[in-house]
């Protein structure tokens, strides 16, 4: 069994002090919620996107994905911060996003949708009614301090606008305070305490009972980390297949054959013939190996030359790019050291750790990468089933790194 709920709640409400041990019971009754991750969300229905006054300067402004407004100076940050974790209303400020920019179909032709977070109070700082009042007053607040910004964000430019606040995502989601990592981000309850050190691998002291959800290591987001990490735990203890010794998906390309990097492609492209929903668009992704001086087929800093096949399909891979190729639109471009990909395509190395570290970095819409999980997975069953993917000159030479 595998639970995506909080762990307070796995261990004090659903087990009990009669399954677990007195520490490991002691342990999830002492386990906190919030304040780090606690927000509330604005959502707004709007005629136009927000012009900014500043985009008289660099006109991108009213086109970023992501624009933090009501800071000034990082002064003002800490200041706001202090106020949400000591159960003050912050002086408005929030991320937002005009989501219907990117993708229209969020809102109707025309009009605009936007959301955005607050860091705000723990749910039990206030009573029903003052939460209430704080859904209605703090928005106003928010519109004049947005206004200051964005002239056109005031109230002729909102058809509705709604906040959805801590309490509520404590009501609805069981979300304890609303913190939505369920479980607070301190260092007692972070790494290799989190939740707490006898229950950081995943294991809930009954046997086949594991923590998959934010509470787990390394806590909230939608990267899926614990789940990914919990499975791997899972595949242990029964001997199942395990996403580490899987192959990677499209890291080990540019390191083969011309030959090899055709029959990968084929298999990709045939795969995805057979799926109902094939994705319209090409997907055009590249993927950048740099030498690093210990990899097998590459000198220190040199990117893989690789000449540029055909296009034949609906997956394209770019293999050499100029860094601002202004020609090639690029879904995802993966960088990283040839050893890491030596490493992956050896399964030795995880990609999905790679990428989550750093060591490979991954540059593309996320959501994009989420829309399309169908389509990832076909690549992921081309690459590790219908291709022999086996290392064209055996293991890479720093095997012991296994
Ligand atoms: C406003 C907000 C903004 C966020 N922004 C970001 C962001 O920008 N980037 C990011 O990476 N992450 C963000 N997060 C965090 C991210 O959404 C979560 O960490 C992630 O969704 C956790 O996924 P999960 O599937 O593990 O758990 P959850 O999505 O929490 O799913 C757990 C499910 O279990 C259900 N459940 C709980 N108890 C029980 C029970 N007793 N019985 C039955 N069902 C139960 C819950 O209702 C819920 O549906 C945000 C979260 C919120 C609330």
């Amino acid at each position: 069994m595998v639970a995506s709920a909080d762990v307070r709640q796995v261990i004090v409400d659903m087990v009990g002090p009669d399954h677990v041990s007195p520490l490991f019971y002691k342990r999830a009754k002492d386990f906190r919620y919030g304040p780090s991750g606690v927000l509330a969300t604005p959502m707004l229905c709007l005629r136009d996107a927000p012009q900014y006054t500043s985009a008289r300067w660099d006109p991108d402004i009213d086109e970023c994905f992501y624009t933090v407004v009501g800071y000034d100076q990082p002064e003002d940050v800490e200041r706001y911060i202090r106020a949400a974790h000591s159960g003050w209303l912050p002086e408005p400020a929030a991320g937002t996003w005009v989501n219907s920019i990117w993708d229209p179909s969020q809102a109707p032709e025309g009009r605009h949708s936007a959301t955005g977070w607050f860091f705000f109070p723990m749910a039990s700082y206030y009573s029903a009614q003052e939460w209430e009042d704080i859904r209605v007053s703090y928005m106003e607040r928010f519109l004049a301090r947005w206004g200051e910004f964005a002239p056109n964000a005031n109230h002729d430019n909102v058809v509705a606008m709604k906040l959805y606040t801590p309490d509520q995502m404590e009501r609805k989601n069981l979300m304890w305070e609303g913190d939505c990592l369920l479980g607070d981000m301190a260092p007692d309850q972070m790494g290799p305490n989190r939740p707490w050190p006898e229950a950081a691998d995943y294991r809930l002291e009954i046997p086949n009972l594991y923590l998959c959800g934010p509470s787990a290591y390394p806590g909230g987001g939608v990267h899926a980390a614990p789940g990914y990490n919990a499975y791997k735990v899972i595949a242990e203890d029964l001997a199942l297949a395990s996403p580490v010794t899987e192959r990677g998906l499209l890291t080990c390309l540019m390191c083969t054959p011309p030959r090899w990097y055709d029959a990968v492609k084929e298999a990709i492209n045939a795969r995805l013939a057979t799926l109902k929903e094939v994705p319209q668009d090409e997907f055009t992704i590249a993927v950048e190996i740099v030498g690093d001086g210990r990899d097998t087929v590459r000198r220190r800093g040199r990117r893989t030359p690789f000449p540029d096949p055909p296009r034949s399909g609906p997956v394209h891979l770019v293999p050499h790019l100029e860094e601002d190729d202004p020609s090639v639109k690029l879904n995802y471009r993966f960088t990283g050291p040839g050893t890491e990909f030596d490493e992956i395509a050896a399964g030795l190395a995880d990609p999905i750790d790679a990428a989550l570290s750093g060591t490979i970095k991954v540059r593309g819409d996320m959501r994009f990468l989420m829309r399309q999980a169908q389509m990832v997975q076909v690549l992921l069953e081309a690459y590790a089933n219908d291709v022999d993917t086996t290392w064209p000159q055996g293991r890479p030479p720093y095997e012991e790194a296994g």
